[in-house]
């Protein structure tokens, strides 16, 4: 096998998919690796989701994405960027993690689980999907804890915890009691976050017939076997409990970033650094793509709105 390409290309999320399609058409040659399964972020979304974007904003590479409905769920995505990979012919390993990156003379050198690769570009485009932000409270690592959230139909007749008050809460919350779990919301702030027009009053108004009970400006303190500790304006309440989600959100894996050599600001939202017309980093010739570029910013960058980093990146290789 020949391990020297033009582009190595870190993740086969939509947008590591899309940078692949992006070198393909510039005639260079490149290899595109993946830790887990072809689009493995996506496939780890809960299974009942749909997309807010309606289908033709997910399209990468020029392909079309039918779709019966406007907006497509988890299923249909995971076909449409299988397809794509098939149709499109992209040169991609599945299943091989990278481990590092280090620089040669005029190529980079990269290892992974399997095997050495060197080229002159590489792209990450490694998302935030796998390291979640911890709640660091005592009883966190039981095993009723969850960061990721699959099936409602698990949670029947529990008595489920939701933390947080943005989008994948609210999801939670609402799929989980519509499926026979009895629910309860711990909320930091005063009032519900970031959540889609269309479901935001759905859950407000759960919320407001005690359908679903909520704890605003409440901190969950400690999660224990059988209860958790909810420390309220009104001073410490305990609760009974089966589950806790804690849907705190997810970052970028900034060991990573920072043991290949890009630059983070030092700031909380530990911004990778890149110049935002052609993507590359402080590393000559090393480019970032995707939801990776907005650090702690996750709400920042998506599918829709980060696809654009292929076409910018694979310009400023071909004018090199
Ligand atoms: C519930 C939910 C709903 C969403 N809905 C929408 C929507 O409607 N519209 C929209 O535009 N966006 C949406 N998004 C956001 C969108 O899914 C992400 O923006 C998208 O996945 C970003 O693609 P990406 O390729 O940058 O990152 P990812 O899809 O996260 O891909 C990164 C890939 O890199 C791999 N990887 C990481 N580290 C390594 C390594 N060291 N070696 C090899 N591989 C590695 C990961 O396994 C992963 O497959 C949604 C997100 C969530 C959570």
């Amino acid at each position: 096998m020949n391990n020297t390409f033009d582009i190595l290309i870190v993740g086969g999320g939509p947008i590591g998919l899309a940078c692949g399609l992006e070198a393909e058409k510039a005639g260079l040659s490149y290899q595109i690796i993946e830790k887990g399964t072809i689009t493995n972020s996506l496939f780890n979304y809960p299974l009942n989701m749909t997309f807010f974007s309606t289908a033709d904003r997910l399209e990468i590479g020029g392909f079309p994405f039918p779709s019966i409905h406007p907006k497509p769920n988890r299923s249909e995505a995971l076909e449409y960027y299988r397809r794509v990979a098939d149709i499109g012919q992209l040169n991609i390993l599945l299943f091989e993690e990278v481990t590092g990156i280090s620089r040669e003379g005029a190529l980079y050198l990269t290892s992974t689980s399997k095997g050495n690769y060197q080229s002159r570009y590489v792209i990450l485009a490694t998302g935030f999907y796998d390291i979640p932000n911890l709640l660091a409270i005592p009883g966190e690592d039981l095993p009723k804890v969850r960061h990721y959230y699959y099936d409602p139909h698990y949670y029947y007749k529990q008595k489920v915890l939701v933390v947080g008050a943005n989008n994948s809460s609210a999801d939670v919350a609402l799929e989980t009691w519509r499926k026979g779990a009895e629910v309860t919301m711990v909320v930091r702030e005063s009032e519900l976050g970031r959540i889609k027009y269309w479901i935001k009053p759905d859950l407000e108004n759960r919320i407001a017939e005690g359908s679903i009970k909520a704890y605003f400006n409440s901190k969950l303190t400690e999660i224990r076997e059988q209860e958790v500790d909810i420390q309220t304006p009104e001073g410490k309440v305990t609760i009974p409990n089966d589950f806790v989600m804690a849907m705190t959100g997810y970052q970028p894996n900034f060991a990573f970033l920072e043991k290949v050599g890009v630059k983070l600001s030092d700031d909380f939202y530990r911004h990778p650094y890149h110049n935002p017309e052609t993507m590359e980093t402080n590393l000559p010739g090393l480019y970032l793509a995707g939801v990776v570029c907005g650090g702690m910013e996750t709400h920042v960058w998506f599918i829709e709105n980060s696809r654009e980093h292929a076409v910018k990146i694979v310009q400023d290789i071909l004018k090199k």
